[in-house]
C-alpha cells in the first residue's frame, strides 16, 4: 500500500497517483461553485492537459503512456475524489482512448491522427449516442440521427442528448441511422461540426456539461465512417467487452470515498456537549462508518479485481469478462449512493447544508445509476451466465 491507497502497487502509480491527488485537491476546491452554476470546469480540464493526464491512456507509439485499465481506475477514482463532474467529463475520454487503442477500431490513419491531436493539443473525444427517441443507446433503438450518402461520404443531421464534455469536445463520435437502410453506423465528426444547445440543468453531476448536440446537414467523409451494422451486430468497438467503462464505477467510488472521507473527519472532531468525546465513539456511529468501510472494500476489491483480470486478458477471454464488468458497475454505483447517505447520517441535519460538499455528493452519486449498463441488464447478463454455466455443467 502507497499514499494511503491499498490499490497502488508500484512506484510508478505512486508518482502518477501524486500529480493527480495534487489536482484533485484544486478541484475540490472548485466544485461547489461549478455545481451551483452549472458550469463546465474548464480549467480542470486544462489542468489535466498540462499534466499530460489526457494522454495517459494512448498508446505509446503516439507519445501516449498506455497505462492499463487498472491504472485509469486509480487516477480516476482520485479525480472524482476531488469532483465527480470532472471525473466522469475526462472519464470518457481516457476511457475512449484506452477502448481504440485495444480494439483498432478506428482505420489506422484516422486513429494516429486522433492519438496525435490529443498528446500534442490535449484534444479531447467522446462518443454521443444517446437520444430522446431512444433513450439509452444500450437497448438497441435505432438512432433518429440520419446519415444520407453523398457523393464522397454522408450527410448527418440530428440531435444528440447527455453529450458529456461537450463543451470541450475536439472529436465526437455520434451514431446514426443511414438513409434507405436498416444498417447504423457511427462517424467521427469534430467539434467544430456540431452546436451546442446548453440543456444540460440537473439535479447532480451538474458541472459534466452533458449538454444536446445538434448536428446539422454537417458532411463527413467516407473515411470517418468508423463501423456500419446491421441490426443486432455489434461494432468491433465493443469487441473488448467494455472494460474502459469500468470509468464509471471509479468515478462514483471516488465520490463515495470523499464522503467517507468527510464524515470520518467530522466524527472524529465533533463533539456535541452531551457527551465527554467527539461521536466517533458512539457504538451507533462506529457502525455506520464500519457499514461504510465494508461497502468500500468490497465494490473497490471486485472493481479493481475485474480491472486486472481485464488488463491480463485475451480478447476472447475480455469479451467474456462483460457480466463481471457489468457487476462492477451495479455493485459500485449503488454502495456509492449507501455510502454517501450512511455519510450523512453520520454527520447528522449539517449535512443537508448546501456550505458542505455532502448535498452535493449525495445528488452526484444518484446519477450513477443511469450510466451504463443499467441494473437490470447487469441482472440479465449475470442470469444468462449462471444458467449458461448450469447447463454446460
Ligand atoms: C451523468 C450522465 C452522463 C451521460 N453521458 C453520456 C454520454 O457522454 N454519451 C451518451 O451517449 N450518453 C450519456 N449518458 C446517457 C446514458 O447513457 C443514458 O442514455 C441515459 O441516462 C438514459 O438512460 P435511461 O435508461 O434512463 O433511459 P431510457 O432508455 O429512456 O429508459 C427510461 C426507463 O425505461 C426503461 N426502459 C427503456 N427502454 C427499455 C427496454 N428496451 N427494456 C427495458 N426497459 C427499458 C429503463 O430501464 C428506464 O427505467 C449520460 C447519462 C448521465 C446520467
Amino acid at each position: 500500500m502507497t499514499s494511503g491507497n491499498w490499490f497502488i502497487e508500484t512506484q510508478e502509480q505512486a508518482r502518477r497517483h501524486e500529480v493527480i491527488r495534487a489536482l484533485s485537491a484544486q478541484f475540490a476546491a472548485r466544485a461547489a461553485r461549478h455545481d451551483e452554476e452549472a458550469s463546465f470546469p474548464h480549467e480542470n480540464i486544462d489542468a489535466l492537459r498540462k499534466a499530460g493526464y489526457v494522454a495517459w491512456t494512448t498508446p505509446k507509439e503516439f507519445g501516449g503512456e498506455e497505462i492499463s485499465l487498472y491504472e485509469m481506475l486509480l487516477h480516476q477514482e482520485q479525480v472524482a475524489r476531488g469532483d465527480g463532474s470532472t471525473a466522469l467529463a475526462i472519464g470518457w475520454h481516457v476511457g475512449m482512448m484506452l477502448s481504440l487503442r485495444t480494439t483498432r477500431a478506428f482505420p489506422e490513419p484516422l486513429f494516429a491522427e486522433v492519438c496525435r491531436s490529443v498528446v500534442e493539443r490535449g484534444a479531447l473525444i467522446n462518443s454521443c449516442a444517446s437520444e430522446p427517441a431512444t433513450g439509452s443507446p444500450s437497448r438497441g433503438g435505432r438512432p433518429q440521427t440520419t446519415a444520407t450518402p453523398v457523393a464522397g461520404g454522408y450527410r448527418i443531421t440530428g440531435r444528440k442528448t447527455f453529450s458529456t464534455l461537450s463543451p470541450a469536445l475536439d472529436w465526437v463520435l455520434v451514431t446514426a441511422g443511414i438513409a434507405d437502410s436498416e444498417d447504423v453506423g457511427e462517424f467521427l465528426v469534430t467539434g467544430k461540426d456540431i452546436q451546442i444547445i446548453e440543456t444540460w440543468n440537473t439535479m447532480g453531476m451538474r458541472a459534466t456539461g452533458s449538454h444536446d448536440i445538434v448536428l446539422q446537414d454537417v458532411f463527413v467523409p467516407e473515411e470517418r465512417l468508423i463501423s456500419r451494422q446491421r441490426p443486432g451486430e455489434t461494432s468491433r468497438r465493443n469487441s473488448d467487452g467494455g472494460g474502459w467503462t469500468l470509468h464509471i464505477p471509479a468515478c462514483y467510488l471516488g465520490i463515495a470515498l470523499a464522503a467517507r472521507d468527510f464524515a470520518v473527519r467530522y466524527a472524529a472532531t465533533y463533539q456535541p456537549n452531551s457527551l465527554p468525546h467527539p461521536i466517533a465513539k458512539v457504538a451507533h456511529i462506529q457502525e455506520k462508518l464500519g457499514q461504510m468501510e465494508l461497502k468500500l472494500v468490497a465494490a473497490r476489491t471486485l472493481m479493481y479485481d475485474i480491472a486486472r483480470r481485464w488488463d491480463a486478458g485475451n480478447a476472447a477471454e475480455r469479451l467474456a469478462l462483460r457480466p463481471q464488468l457489468g457487476a462492477v458497475k451495479t455493485l459500485a454505483t449503488n454502495a456509492a449512493l449507501e455510502v454517501v447517505d450512511l455519510a450523512m447520517r453520520v454527520v447528522g441535519g449539517r449535512s443537508i447544508w448546501r456550505d458542505l460538499p455532502l448535498e452535493r455528493m449525495y445528488r452526484d452519486v444518484r446519477a450513477g445509476l443511469h450510466n451504463p449498463p443499467a441494473d437490470d441488464i447487469t441482472y440479465q447478463m449475470l442470469a444468462n451466465q449462471a444458467l449458461a454455466e448450469v447447463q454446460q455443467s
